[in-house]
């Protein structure tokens, strides 16, 4: 009999730390089969004519793939890389490998679980199974208190059932070393160019990023957050005021270069006695990320109703105009400009500052909200699906998931419980 090899799918979760699929796949097969597909579609324009992927978001891209090729090879596998369709590329490379099963983690968004569904479906040709895991989120689906069709659509109710009867399970093992079968060509990783960025037009160099992408970087993030947000308790004992940080781990979290047990657990660890304000914050962030993941998995598409695109021109005639403006950060307004200066050059705004050039453009300049979640699409570097439109959608008040109640119960920029947990950053 040949050997047992299970490919692994790598897509956002691009560590090998607390990495279920990963370590699944050494624990049932001779060999593993790390692979990364580079989506071209991912590179193309959205409806509103903007890329889809920005040039900041896309260099950190690059760099977390190039890190995880060699985090894999340090424990003697490689990663084979590829530019292309994943439901076309994963079959052939199945094919060409002889592997018995595809592991990857379930995706909630739209567009990437209509990629899933197809890989599933080309994959099932070969009679080769899509295996499916849970694993972007800080609570294990099946540790909720509620099945999904039964969460809470108020966040408040969410929290209170989520801390009184679920706990975080424990980070799994880091691999000591993966067997990979012979891979001959692993593919380079693209650069800028190869992904359809015109530098001349682009020019990154102007760019300022203050992110590194990878899993490496990702802990050291980690640890100097540790490291700040103790001190933050010694500041709050000494000056007794609150003193507020956010860990800005949001870029290596969306691509999953780092797993969010792992962030909470290395918290709670951290001072079992007293968290600090501040750590008390990222707790509760990360369970917002929780629950705008489980509202997509819950809701569907349905959780950010459309707005009638027809009834927001009426309201503004000059809307192209204006989006246009904002998003060069030419509104005339100085604080508005300069937050969309800071989201171009960087890629990165605070959680406060994203509430309020959203309010603007929906509720000021009446522009349509999807325009600006497109925008942000684009540009965040620590864009990702669920978090960005149910963000978005909770601002203009549209989602399916019982409106009025949402907006009451968990408004992030109206009730006081959420003041604190939402204007963060
Ligand atoms: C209009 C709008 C769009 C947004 N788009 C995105 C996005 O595309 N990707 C993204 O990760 N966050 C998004 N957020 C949420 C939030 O602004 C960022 O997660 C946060 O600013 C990241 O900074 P941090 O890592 O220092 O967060 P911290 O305060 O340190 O929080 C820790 C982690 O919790 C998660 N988190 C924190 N706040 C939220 C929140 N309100 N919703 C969901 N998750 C949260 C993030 O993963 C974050 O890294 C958006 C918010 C708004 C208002």
């Amino acid at each position: 009999m040949g050997e047992k090899i299970i490919l692994v799918w790598f897509r956002n979760d691009l560590r090998i730390h607390d990495n279920e699929i990963l370590l699944e796949a050494i624990k049932k097969a001779d060999k593993v089969l790390p692979v990364y597909c580079f989506d071209p579609y991912y590179f193309t324009k959205n409806q509103f004519n903007n890329p889809k992927t920005g040039i900041l978001r896309a260099q950190f891209l690059i760099e977390s793939v190039r890190v995880l090729r060699k985090n894999l090879k340090e424990k003697g596998a490689d990663l084979i890389v590829k530019i292309g369709d994943p439901t076309v590329l994963l079959p052939q490379l199945a094919d060409e490998y002889q592997v018995c099963e595809v592991y990857h983690h379930r995706e909630v968004a739209h567009e990437e679980t209509q990629i899933s569904e197809k890989a599933e479906a080309a994959l099932w040709k070969l009679k080769l199974n899509l295996k499916h895991f849970i694993g972007h989120t800080l609570y294990h689906k099946e540790d909720l208190p509620f099945p999904i069709k039964d969460i809470p659509d108020s966040f408040v109710t969410f929290k209170k059932k989520i801390e009184r009867e679920s706990t975080v399970r424990p980070c799994l093992p880091t691999p000591d070393h993966i067997k990979t079968p012979v891979i001959k060509n692993a593919g380079e990783i693209p650069d800028l160019n190869d992904l359809g960025f015109d530098l001349t037009v682009n020019k990154p160099d102007g760019y300022l990023s203050v992110f590194k992408g990878g899993e490496d970087s990702a802990l050291l993030q980690l640890e100097s957050y540790l490291t700040e947000s103790k001190q933050t308790i010694s500041k709050t004992v000494r000056n007794g005021s609150k003193v507020s940080i956010s860990s800005k781990l949001s870029p290596w979290i969306a691509l999953g270069c780092i797993s969010l047990r792992h962030v909470y657990w290395e918290v709670m660890n951290s001072n079992p006695e007293q968290l600090s304000p501040a750590q008390q914050q990222l707790i509760l962030d990360l369970l917002w990320r929780d629950y705008f993941r489980f509202m997509f998995k819950k809701h569907g598409q349905q959780f950010i109703a459309t707005t009638d695109i027809a009834d927001l021109k009426a309201e503004n005639i000059n809307e192209d105009l204006a989006f246009e403006n904002w998003k060069i950060g030419a509104t005339g307004l100085g604080y508005i400009d300069a937050i969309m200066s800071e989201l171009n050059t960087t890629g990165f705004i605070t959680n406060s500052n994203r509430q309020i050039v959203a309010n603007y453009l929906i509720n000021t300049l009446k522009v349509d909200w999807k325009k600006g979640a497109t925008y942000f699409e684009e540009k965040l570097i620590d864009y990702s699906p669920a978090s960005n439109w149910g963000n978005w959608a909770f601002i203009a008040g549209v989602n399916n998931a019982g409106a009025s109640k949402y907006q009451i119960a968990s408004a992030p920029t109206k009730s006081a419980e959420n003041k604190s947990s939402v204007v963060s950053g």
